[in-house]
């Protein structure tokens, strides 16, 4: 049988019933989120407060609060206070703002032998940062109590779920950026050169044919991407079609790159001339402010995001540069929705500015 087609009422793309397509709904439930008054959002906040337990995650409250962690960028601070005192610890995020006070009786949760829920108060000491949750993570590393020894991976890994982590003499290393830049779709008209998104190159991939795009292509020198620190043009050269297992990009500030496959995906089939065209016609432009840390976490919005930290669709993933092995500090996301309607999961870029190497790899559900 075939299913009768329509448009999406807002952005024209074909789906199958009347009205929006999933993610207009969800950019409308975002403009819904940024356009709350404070009374709303103080409203809002003494609801998530007051429907803190075990099964917060699952509640209404939990899907508000991350909207409002990534459109309003609230201080979890008196969140935080308050699932301390009834011992909640999921999602990690809560404890974002976590004053002095909730952090030291997390840590001292961590001190007794057989700590219970451990992996949960590490992930949410890993979000709260600070230099006594540093300490206390390095000292344990190097001192492992009973309970340590039992984690499948060491609390440096745990601290990356903040955004950081700490080398073997417990001196911090910062794992992304402190300011995040949404990409959003725009008409051709109102397009900028800051950020240029699939972008058709001359050379064909080695494994499948494919051309190859610069799935990014950064301005450094736009006074928004400043934070990254990379004064010039950087293009990030990507087979759409067999990037799945990962890519390594050299590239030099004057937007000199070369892509280098770690493990080609699939068959070596090349990607459908259609689905390809669709890919590279679609236009974007780098929004005009910075947005929270968290914006790519309000919703499964197919939104296209640079700095910050990522949705990731896995755990999250921190790579070692394949030259110098220091782990690598994320800088974007792309989910591949945004560019085509039909696909799934999201690239992940890292940057190791010491070897000028960006990492690319991809998630999905
Ligand atoms: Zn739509
Ligand atoms: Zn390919
Ligand atoms: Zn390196």
């Amino acid at each position: 049988m075939k299913r009768t087609e329509y448009h999406c009422q807002s952005c024209g793309r074909a789906i199958y019933f009347d009205g929006l397509c999933y993610n207009c709904r969800q950019r409308q439930s975002r403009e819904r989120a940024q356009a709350w008054s404070d009374v709303e959002v103080a409203r809002k906040m003494r609801a998530i407060i007051a429907a803190l337990d075990d099964k917060f995650y699952k509640k209404e409250e939990n899907r508000e609060f991350f909207e409002l962690l990534a459109y309003k960028d609230i201080s979890t601070e008196k969140i935080a206070e308050a699932a301390t005192r009834v011992g909640v610890y999921y999602p990690s995020e809560l404890y974002r703002d976590a004053p002095p006070k909730a952090r030291e009786k997390l840590l001292a949760l961590l001190e007794t032998p057989e700590c219970k829920e451990a992996s949960h108060i590490l992930l949410c000491l890993a979000l709260a940062g600070g230099e006594d949750v540093l300490a206390t993570f390095a000292r344990l590393e190097r001192n492992p109590l009973p309970w340590v020894k039992k984690l499948h991976v060491p609390l440096s890994v745990y601290a990356q779920a903040g955004g950081w982590t700490f080398d073997k003499a417990g001196n911090h290393i910062q794992l992304n950026f402190d300011k995040c830049y949404p990409v959003f779709s725009a008409s051709p008209d109102n397009s900028d050169a800051a950020v240029s998104v699939a972008v058709p190159r001359e050379e064909t991939c080695p494994h499948c044919g494919t051309r190859l795009v610069d799935i990014l292509m950064l301005d450094g020198k736009d006074r928004r991407l400043a934070f990254l620190n990379l004064p010039g043009t950087v293009r990030v050269p990507c087979c759409p079609q067999c990037s799945c297992e990962g890519f390594i990009v050299r590239y030099q500030l004057d937007g000199d790159s070369a892509m280098e496959l770690v493990n080609p995906f699939g068959d070596g089939e090349k990607m459908r001339d259609n689905v390809y065209a669709e890919m590279v016609t679609k236009k974007f432009a780098l929004s005009t402010r910075p947005e929270s840390l968290f914006f790519a976490r309000g919703n499964d919005e197919d939104v296209i995001t640079v700095g910050g930290f990522a949705n990731w669709i896995q755990d999250f993933q921190y790579e070692p540069c394949p030259d110098c092995g220091k782990t690598m500090r994320y800088f974007a996301s792309v989910p591949w929705a945004a560019l085509m309607d039909s696909a799934e999961g999201a690239l992940y870029l890292e940057i190791c500015p010491d070897c000028q190497i960006i990492g690319a790899f991809h998630q999905q559900t």
